[in-house]
């Protein structure tokens, strides 16, 4: 049987009545599904399941997932990253390029999209590169991968930002014509040569190479122009800097960008023009002193920044600026962390303690509800990338994708307890609120009781 055909016949015919649970944390109902559907009544369920008033949430969707294979499988494979995302509460997931060989073929983003439908824990859709190799010169096949089997509509350099200005010009003309939003990873190289970490006071003192917070404001400004001129979509990979937050502001306001989810609020906006942005869990919870142990687990680029741009960036999310919530899980391998903090790579875990990050930020915060946390986890993503059955309400006749998650649990996050195969979390030893206990793809269980499967 192939994948496909599998998937199918798994949904087929199963029935599942979820009793007692509280969709966006709201009073206790009951939710039934049928043939992946959420429906309206079951008469004779196959399985009943009590919540016990755990709250659902539409599955997670996560824009920004290195899942490393082909090319990393030290790291990760398509199989244990789908596992982490599901353990996580994400029922899809957008596969970032930089693997190798790259994902910048129609031959290569076919094998990660079927690869995952194998694997079947979570909807896995690849982002096309932007350029061949992401060498920065070349445009990639993006028509082709947008024509492919694995439907490409969300293309990427991202490990480097498309520096050169006409070809990035190019590429948001070319996506506006595929229907696809360009994410851009924004950073002028030129301004971060040997950067370590965030440009400021504690690299000065620890002897780091700093990484200026304009380094990234100027690319989000001047692709905010072009996009505004090409009438593209484009979207800002893990925004990081207070700079770049009052950037958005001023391109919605001035230069008349729609947010992510393409909702019209005035008549200055021009058409096709959308603006979205993701934040990273690590950079609403940790800060750039984290850099002081010398310790490469905190090593991430864009790096950490001071507290100050943390604290803009949770209110950023909060009022609808930033729009939604993107891992940039990073899996690096024992030996590419395992050293001094110049030779490390940078990158982080991120699929298992997302959720979990922004309750402790968030909603503890008592800057999100439920229904905001389903707004920048589910919904808002969902929007940007152009998926139609996932971020969906959670009522009768919607795809039965969600995830029930127990808000008053706490965990102590071990690396070596995480599905992913690298155990390179910055949270090691802390203790997280929130858990996720069920995920729902299609109406199949991908994790009961926080374990992968039935
Ligand atoms: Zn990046």
């Amino acid at each position: 049987m192939t994948g496909d055909a599998a998937q199918r016949s798994s949904t087929r015919g199963r029935s599942t009545l979820i009793r007692n649970v509280r969709p966006y944390g709201e009073d206790p109902t009951d939710l039934h599904v049928a043939d992946g559907r959420l429906v309206d009544h079951l008469d004779d369920p196959d399985e009943t399941v009590d919540a016990d008033g755990l709250i659902a949430l539409p599955g997670l969707v996560d824009l920004h997932t290195h899942l490393r294979e082909p090319g990393g499988e030290e790291a990760e494979t398509i199989a244990t990253g789908s596992a982490a995302a599901a353990l996580g509460g994400y029922t899809a997931v957008f596969a970032m390029p930089n693997t190798d060989p790259t994902q910048d073929s129609p031959v290569v983003v076919e094998h990660v999209w079927r690869r995952g439908r194998e694997v079947g824990l979570v909807d896995v859709h690849p982002v096309g590169a932007v350029t061949v190799g992401l060498g920065g010169e070349r445009l990639a096949e993006m028509g082709m991968m947008a024509a492919s089997a694995a439907g490409v509509r969300v293309f990427s350099d991202d490990g480097r930002c498309v520096n050169d200005p006409l070809v990035m010009r190019r590429a948001l003309e070319y996506a506006r014509s595929l229907d696809a939003v360009v994410a851009q990873h924004a950073e002028d190289h030129r301004l971060t040569v040997g950067a370590q970490a965030h440009e400021g006071p504690v690299a000065a003192r620890l002897g780091l190479t700093g990484w200026p917070a304009t380094a990234e404001e100027s690319i989000v400004a001047r692709d905010a122009m072009l996009a505004a001129a090409a009438g593209a979509r484009l979207h800002v990979c893990h925004l990081s800097t207070a700079g770049s937050v009052e950037v958005l502001r001023w391109a919605r306001a001035s230069l008349g960008a729609r947010a992510g989810d393409g909702a019209e609020r005035s008549s200055t906006q021009r058409r096709g023009f959308v603006l979205s942005a993701e934040v990273t869990p690590h950079h609403l919870l940790l800060t750039d002193t984290a850099a002081e142990d010398y310790d490469p687990v905190h090593k991430v680029n864009p790096p950490l920044r001071p507290e100050a741009d943390t604290r803009a960036l949770r209110r950023a999310l909060a009022e609808g600026v930033v729009d939604c919530v993107a891992t940039d899980h990073a899996p690096h391998a024992v030996e590419a962390k395992d050293c001094e903090w110049s030779n490390a790579r940078p990158g982080m875990l991120g699929l298992q303690t997302a959720l979990s990050v922004v309750g402790a930020t968030m909603v503890e915060g008592g800057l999100l509800d439920w229904r905001g946390v389903a707004r920048v986890c589910s919904e808002a993503p969902a929007r940007i990338a152009g998926l139609p059955d996932q971020g969906r309400p959670i009522a009768p006749g919607e795809p039965a994708n969600l995830v029930l998650v127990d808000p008053a649990a706490r965990w102590t996050v071990r690396g070596a307890g995480l599905a992913s195969i690298a155990d390179n979390t910055p949270y090691e030893g802390m203790e997280l609120p929130v858990s996720v206990v069920h995920t729902m793809l299609r109406g199949r269980w991908t994790v009961r009781d926080g374990k992968v499967g039935q």
